[in-house]
């Protein structure tokens, strides 16, 4: 890669290739794989991704809004894309671009049945969500028998999958929770499946859960981070190879004296003579505030430098007294050696939020 002269996200798609192929390799051979590529595949490329996904034969697609879908149908992505949480006001366009909802609830349910109808559907593929702990979206087991009738009653839907979500798939801490979810999510599918006389798809798994959950793949497993390089776990972060290098570049180096400061609202004092360095990146390009302070860093020539006072909306400025370094030099804030969950635990966060606020304004650039 020739060297970065601006803020580049550089995405490494031998690495998503490499990262696909081994949650793969923890399935069984007749495991459907869904990718979810929601929120820019969490904050890559959302067009890019899915095709190279789409060419590697990933089976499924998930987003989690309708419109992300839309650009993923517009991006030629033609594999059948899943919207988790469609909202009812876009039906008639998800109709429209042959997008499958996730259905969580009777009003949904009602709505979308309403909504197919009149746009002359038979048989519209749709995706019944249970809620069996994580408490967010989903039917509750009691429900199961109203929503069967309701199922039986209508030609516009058939349910092609039956799916849930695990609260706790990354803390070995919670095994029995997650074991009492699994069991939960076969007690209703059974019921379901009985109910309605025939076997939609099941699915339950996220990557935490396809890596500690074999016996809960099923039929289908979804996965996110996984893809972009993160197993949350030390151990199995190894098996994986984060796909996003985020790079900046040194626009400018200051001396700083004893006694002056750096920054808005002069949040570092310098008590001894300090050396920085002022970098083209800042919240709006996805480095919040809480890196801020001496928390967060970034690397420059192999070196680690610390975040001066506070992240600016465009800019931070870095403690670069011990680096050799000269402007124009080029910056690592995160990638394959410090990764993203390196740089998000400084802030007390989580990959999945670092690398999925990477602005729109960041330029992203692939590499083979
Ligand atoms: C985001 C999401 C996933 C993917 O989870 P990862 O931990 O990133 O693998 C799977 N299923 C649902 C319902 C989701 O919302």
């Amino acid at each position: 890669m020739p060297k970065a002269q601006q803020t580049v996200l550089e995405i490494d798609l031998q690495a998503l290739k490499h990262n696909f192929e081994y949650l793969k390799s923890k399935l069984q051979s007749n495991t459907k794989f869904l990718a979810v590529v929601k929120a820019f595949a969490y904050g890559s490329d959302a067009h890019k991704i899915a095709q190279f996904l789409q060419e590697l034969n990933a089976d499924y697609f998930a987003v989690a809004y309708t419109n992300e879908g839309v650009e993923l149908r517009e991006a030629g992505i033609t594999k059948p894309i899943l919207v988790l949480h469609p909202q009812t006001v876009n039906f008639k366009v998800l109709i429209e671009h042959c997008l499958e909802p996730s259905i969580y609830s009777a009003k949904i349910l009602n709505e979308f049945i309403d909504v197919a109808s009149k746009e002359n559907q038979t048989n519209y593929p749709i995706h019944i969500k249970f809620n069996t702990g994580l408490n967010r979206l989903g039917f509750s087991q009691n429900e199961t028998d109203g929503i069967v009738s309701k199922l039986k009653n209508t030609k516009v839907v058939k349910t092609k999958s039956m799916f849930s979500h695990l609260a706790a798939s990354e803390d070995l801490n919670e095994k029995d929770f997650t074991i009492s979810q699994i069991l939960t999510f076969k007690e209703i599918a059974k019921s379901f499946e009985k109910g309605i006389g025939y076997k939609p798809w099941l699915h339950m798994c996220n990557t935490s859960g396809i890596l500690n959950y074999p016996e809960a793949h099923f039929d289908m497993v979804r996965s996110g981070i996984g893809l972009y390089g993160f197993g949350n776990s030390e151990k199995e972060n190894k098996n994986f190879k984060p796909i996003g290098t985020l790079k900046t570049i040194i626009s400018q180096i200051h001396t700083v004296k004893k006694g002056e400061s750096v920054g808005y609202n002069r949040a570092f004092k310098s008590d001894t003579v300090l050396k920085t360095a002022t970098l083209p990146i800042g919240h709006a390009d996805g480095i919040g505030r809480q890196y801020g302070k001496g928390k967060g860093f970034v690397t420059i020539n192999g070196q680690k430098a610390p975040i001066v006072g506070n992240v600016c909306m465009d800019m931070i400025m870095v403690d670069v007294s011990n680096i050799d370094c000269n402007e124009g030099d080029e910056v690592i804030v995160f990638g394959k050696n410090t990764t993203a969950e390196n740089l998000a635990i400084t802030a007390e966060t989580i990959s999945y939020e670092l690398i999925t606020a990477v602005s729109q304004r960041v330029k992203r650039i692939f590499t083979q």
